[in-house]
């Protein structure tokens, strides 16, 4: 047996080697991945971080008695019948918190600039909220409380809207702000690109120290054109958008291109990720995803009716493995800790910045669960703890491999539910992942023999 990976720290400390009990019988952990290659099988645990590599006899040994491989019982492959495989790993989580100090101070705000939009895209979970442009006056107390709060630490910014190029001037002003306080910031943004032509290009990487923009395209040309409706008639939007992508990789700032796939344009972006690919195939900075579009003003039948969500996610596979093949993707590799929190939300040291210059804690609560306002001190810890409240699990969480990197926040409408296809792609995820750090594994090896 080859240990591809050990049991990551500090849990190797905490959990030791686990004691082989004579009269035990074992059985494989809930959360022990596998994954046939040409040498044997590899086995990842998605608990501990741990992957070995079995020989095609060690693979029988396993199959017929687990024990007669100690060494899989004591790096926590294996485990007695009876064990709780859950309560381990929630124990293993509650550990990770402790461990991980959280630090002073709040250093990553997302700031939404405005709740306006020049775009009126159908799905937009902020329509029928209020369209509210920060004014000068609060971007300037937005800077304050920055500098207040940060503990003197370089603080990172996401830029969010509505659209956040849409009140430009206030990015400008509180990075001026920041700057002349002598805060360390970088920042990135969420954005449709329309307003990121070469000028804007440029003093967003010298001035606001731009480093990543995520935009989301929604089709070719013509679906593009007419799905993002902008308020400007008299110009290609697509063409447009796609220009000013070029603008941001040419200037060294990485774009992240998000594809909402749906009922309806599954096949159309099959087609967009062959212009991207030949428009950007190669290009360093330029990876694109994509995302099933199950928002809450996405159809909801398309949710409820099991025959349509599998064709969505059936579509949604195609393409991935479409834009994989087109060398789109960001590559992908095992995480090698334990999660302890799921984003933002559940972090004491980022916030949400409101145009209103309330403060909240998840980009997709513009309007409400706020925990305080920039004019006041101190955050409101109900509200704090509301947002670190779980899910309870369902009954597949048992036998689920993804369940030890799984928290699922209740507010967050993102994870509101748990399909059968969100953990086949999971597993799917975890799977590249174990392949792609074998052949690192191997080449790594090779080298050394060499
Ligand atoms: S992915 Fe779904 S089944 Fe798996 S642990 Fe999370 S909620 Fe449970
Ligand atoms: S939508 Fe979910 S994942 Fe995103 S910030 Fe909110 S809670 Fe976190």
């Amino acid at each position: 047996m080859q240990v591809i990976h050990s049991i990551v720290r500090p849990f190797h400390q905490l959990l030791g080697l686990q004691k082989i009990q004579a009269d035990e019988t074992y059985r494989l952990l809930a959360f022990v991945v596998e994954l046939p290659v040409d040498e044997g099988l590899l086995l990842y645990n998605t608990m501990s971080k741990a992957m070995v590599l079995l020989s095609e006899d060690e693979v029988a040994l396993m199959n017929s008695d687990l024990r007669s491989l100690p060494q899989l019982i004591e790096l926590w492959f294996a485990v007695p019948l009876s064990h709780d495989d859950g309560l381990l790993s929630r124990q293993m989580r509650q550990v990770a918190k402790l461990i991980r100090k959280p630090g002073k101070g709040i250093n990553k705000y997302t700031i939404f600039t405005t709740t306006d939009c020049n775009a009126r895209c159908f799905y937009c979970y902020e329509l029928g909220r209020p369209r509210i442009p920060m004014s000068e006056a609060t971007a300037r107390k937005v800077a304050d409380y920055i500098i207040g709060h940060c503990n003197g630490q370089a603080v990172g910014i996401e830029w969010f809207g509505g659209e956040p190029l849409y009140n430009k001037p206030v990015i400008t002003l509180i990075c001026r702000l920041l700057r002349e306080s002598g805060v360390k910031y970088h920042s990135s943004m969420v954005s449709n690109a329309y307003l990121m032509d070469a000028e804007t290009v440029e003093e967003a990487s010298a001035d606001w120290m731009l480093k990543r923009v995520q935009i989301t395209l929604d089709g070719t040309e013509r679906v593009y054109n007419r799905s993002k409706a902008y308020i400007y008639k008299d110009v290609n939007a697509y063409h447009r958008v796609l220009h000013h992508t070029e603008l941001l990789l040419d200037k060294g700032i990485s774009v992240n291109i998000r594809l909402n796939i749906d009922m309806h344009n599954a096949d159309d972006l099959l087609l967009l990720a062959d212009e991207l690919g030949q428009r950007f195939g190669g290009r360093k900075r330029l990876t694109v995803y994509s995302h099933p579009l199950f928002g809450v003003n996405m159809e909801k039948a398309a949710v409820n009716d099991a025959e349509k969500r599998k064709h969505v996610y059936a579509k949604q596979r195609q393409l991935m493995e479409r834009l994989r093949q087109l060398g789109l993707t960001a590559p992908v590799s095992l995480q090698r800790y334990v999660k302890s929190g799921q984003c933002m939300a559940d972090n004491d040291r980022c916030v949400t910045i409101l145009p209103t210059g309330h403060i909240g804690k998840c980009e997709h609560y513009s309007d409400n669960h706020f925990v305080g306002h920039i004019d006041a001190e101190g955050l409101d810890a109900e509200g704090i703890r509301e947002f670190k409240e779980l899910h309870d699990d369902i009954d597949a969480c048992a036998q689920c491999v993804s369940y030890p990197d799984c928290i699922r926040l209740r507010l967050c409408e993102n994870i509101a539910k748990c399909y059968p296809e969100d953990r086949a792609d999971k597993l799917e995820g975890i799977r590249q992942g174990m392949a792609a750090n074998y052949q690192k594994y191997k080449q790594q090896n090779h080298e050394i023999q060499d």
